[in-house]
Formats: C-alpha cells, structure tokens, sequence
C-alpha cells in the first residue's frame, strides 16, 4: 500500500505522515530531506541553486542515499549523515530554489519511486500524487492558511529556545509556497483524486484521526 501526503510548507506533513506510518507499520518517506540534501551540496560547494547549468553539471557529484537508523529516517548525502545539517533555516529556501531543475526532480524522483517499489510507503512532499505515485491507493493534500503555518512554526522554533521573527517566518513561508505553486516542473498541486485536508483549524491528532478514517473506509 502506498500513501501520498503532498501540501505546502509548514502544513504539518510530516508529523501527520510519522504517526500514520507508525499506526499502519509502514515506513515513512520525508522526500523534502533529498531536495535539502542537494541544495546542502550547492550550497557547501558554492553553486548558485538558481544556475540551472551549473546545478545540472554538479548533480553527477551528489549522491543521496536514505537508511532508516532506529526506524528514523537519515539522509546521507556523499555518504555522510547530513539530516541535521539539512534543517538549517537557509537551507529551506536553497532546496526550494533548486528543486525547481528538471535534472534534479528527475533523480530524486527516480530514487523515491525505487524506494517504494519494494515497501510499503507514506510518503510526503509537493509531488508524491502527482508524479511519484500517480497510483497511490491513498493521496492526501494537507494544508492551511499561511498565518496558521507561519505561527506553528514560530511556537515550535521558540520552544526550542529560538529567537525568531514572526513577519519573517510568514514572509518565507509565501515565498516558498509561491515557488513550488509557479514552477514549470512539477509545481504544487492538488493531485487527480487527492483528498483536502484544511488542518487550519484541526489539531495534529483530528487530522490524523481523519486520514486514518479515510484509509480505513
Ligand atoms: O518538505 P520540505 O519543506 O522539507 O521541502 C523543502 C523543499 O523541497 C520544498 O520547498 C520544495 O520546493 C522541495 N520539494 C519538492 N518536491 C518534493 C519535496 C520537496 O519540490 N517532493
């Protein structure tokens, strides 16, 4: 069986995919970690993420690998664990910047579709029911205002003990969703089939009561 979560930044995609997977036994694919692992590589390696030539004569370099490390999923990129590298704020927008090359989508998506060729997978990110799993049993778009995301994210990052800005968290957050909405390849859609889940005003455990129940009929 495999699930496809696509949905915008911020929308709570993978803390939703993690308890489903964990609920159904099935193994959880975050795709977003590949594209932040590519960007990593730009970015250490000082190409520009917006330089389609240079990006797509780089790619041969970058080998991205994924292995489940006490069933968490860790990135490796080269061969190094970078999964906490790739979280860094600047990355976000880098790996939003360069997944919009063709030669990038095309590798990760032929990696992700080889992954969920022998398990069974949830697997969340922009274009899971769109081009990665086109005959996903199950397709889900998670989404909310762009205010409820921004904020959830400034209450998680203060909690950690971050000093951020809440005009800025919601400033980058348009500015991804407008990116991954515009782009030529693959950009973010609703999926043929896919079911919307407005979590703006749901807590995380209602809207995973409600894909499971959706799954479930
Ligand atoms: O999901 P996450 O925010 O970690 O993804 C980082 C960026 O990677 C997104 O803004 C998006 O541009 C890109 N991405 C993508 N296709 C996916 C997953 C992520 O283009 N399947």
């Amino acid at each position: 069986m495999n699930i496809a979560i696509d949905g915008p930044a911020g929308a709570g995609k993978s803390t939703v995919a993690k308890r489903i997977a964990s609920t159904l036994g099935i193994t959880y694919l975050d795709t977003g970690a590949m594209y932040r692992a590519v960007a990593l590589y730009m970015l250490n390696n000082d190409i520009s993420v917006l330089n389609a030539d240079a990006v797509a004569k780089n790619m041969a370099n970058v080998s991205i690998d994924i292995r489940y490390i006490d069933e968490v999923q860790h990135v490796f990129l080269n061969g190094e664990d970078v999964s906490t590298q790739i979280r860094q704020h600047h990355v976000s927008q880098a790996a939003s910047d360069v997944s919009k090359h063709s030669v990038v989508r095309e590798k990760m998506v032929q990696l992700q579709q080889s992954i969920a060729s022998n398990i069974n997978v949830i697997m969340d990110g922009r274009d899971i029911g769109s081009v990665v799993l086109p005959n996903a049993e199950h397709k889900f778009y998670l989404t909310a205002s762009a205010e409820v995301r921004a904020q959830r994210r400034y209450d998680e990052l203060v909690e950690k003990g971050q000093h951020v800005d809440y005009d800025e968290l919601l400033e980058d957050i348009k500015k991804r969703d407008y990116n991954d909405t515009h782009r030529e390849n693959s950009p973010l859609i609703v999926s043929q089939g896919a079911i919307v889940v407005d979590s703006s005003d749901m807590n995380v455990d209602e809207v995973v009561e409600f894909i499971l129940t959706k799954i479930n009929e």
